[in-house]
């Protein structure tokens, strides 16, 4: 019997469907996605949803609830660590337990603990734990898993090659086939917060789309070698023991340091605390770069007309910039 297992198009989403659709094919279940965000996700996951949750928390359960008739099983694992040594946001953590509490009448969740915190090993006890919920074969699951990573390396190398994620996803299956080129792009900016800010549209208010046709060529995190960006940050008088802050400012230190970018937009959800910290970071490293920096904090509230305003001053700034002077105040 084929199992439905329901995945949120939400949070981790953008780093690891590629790999988790593909196990969960290999074993033989269908993978259904819940619809891409829209006001409806997003109202449902707000109603659903703690207040003081963050935006994307919300719309995650939003997706949820998009999904949960349509399925036999919800895909939310646990994660609490991604890397050695490093944690992820504790939201992470809670986020099974948050929508069993939040949310009614859901299917069974596979909820397997990632956390690599202390040894790699432990991420095979999690593909076993969730290769168990469709067969008791675990070569099975262990070949499953194996080919399923072999695909998301060609994901990630699309991403490496300045495709966005969302379309990688698309074309993960032809991976030559790059369309992600910008013909003489007027400047370079990096886009940069956590996946899930900026590259959902509705959340993001079409950001990317909206920077590709002005002729901007965009980078974000995921395209930056994760060698220089563990280098950069590595820099920090501190050691950076978030994996996502590791990844945001040190992708930022280093485009920044080897002069790649006319320009940095930074996408935050509020009251995310981690970026409180990560957002002035970047900021004070674009002003001793003379970079312009401009910060979109985005909750269910925010307009779009006011972000279409903001991101068209900064664009003129930054074109007229480039025309007609190399280095002038990054704030007029
Ligand atoms: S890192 Fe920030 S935006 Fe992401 S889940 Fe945690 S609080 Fe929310």
């Amino acid at each position: 019997m084929s199992y439905r297992v329901g995945v949120p198009q939400g949070l981790l989403f953008y780093d690891y469907y590629p790999l988790w659709k593909e196990f969960l094919n290999n074993l033989g279940a269908e993978v259904v996605l819940s619809s891409k965000t829209n006001k409806k996700i997003l109202d449902s996951g707000v109603s659903a949803c703690v207040d003081e949750a963050c935006l994307p928390v919300k719309v995650f359960h939003g997706h949820v609830k998009d999904l949960k008739d349509k399925v036999d099983y919800l895909f939310i694992p646990r994660l609490v660590s991604v890397k050695k040594k490093e944690f992820i946001c504790p939201k992470f953590l809670g986020l099974p337990e948050m929508v069993k509490n939040s949310i009614e009448d859901l299917p069974p969740i596979i909820d397997v603990e990632i956390n690599l915190r202390n040894s790699k090993l432990n991420l095979a006890k999690a593909v076993i734990n969730a290769g168990k919920y469709f067969t008791s074969n675990m070569f099975k699951v262990y070949s499953a898993y194996n080919d399923a990573l072999n695909h998301y390396k060609r994901y990630q190398n699309l991403i490496s090659k300045g495709v966005i994620p969302i379309e990688a996803i698309t074309m993960y299956n032809s991976f030559f086939n790059t369309n992600n080129k910008v013909t003489k792009s007027e400047a370079t900016i990096m886009v940069i917060g956590h996946p899930y800010n900026i590259y959902d549209e509705h959340i993001s208010m079409n950001l990317i789309n909206k920077l590709k046709s002005k002729n901007v060529k965009i980078i974000t995190p995921e395209m930056v070698d994760v060698k220089k960006a563990n280098y950069y940050s590595s820099k920090l008088p501190k050691r950076m023991f978030w994996s996502f802050g590791r990844k945001i400012v040190g992708s930022a230190f280093a485009v920044m340091e080897e002069k790649k970018v006319n320009g940095m937009i930074y996408v935050s959800s509020f009251g995310c605390g981690l970026d409180s910290i990560l957002i002035d970071l970047v900021q004070r490293k674009a002003e001793q770069r003379k970079i312009p920096f401009t910060l979109l904090t985005i909750d269910e509230h925010t307009g779009e007309a006011g972000i279409n305003t903001r991101l068209e001053a900064f664009l003129d700034m930054i074109k007229w910039r480039l025309k007609n002077e190399d280095y002038f105040s990054t704030h007029g």
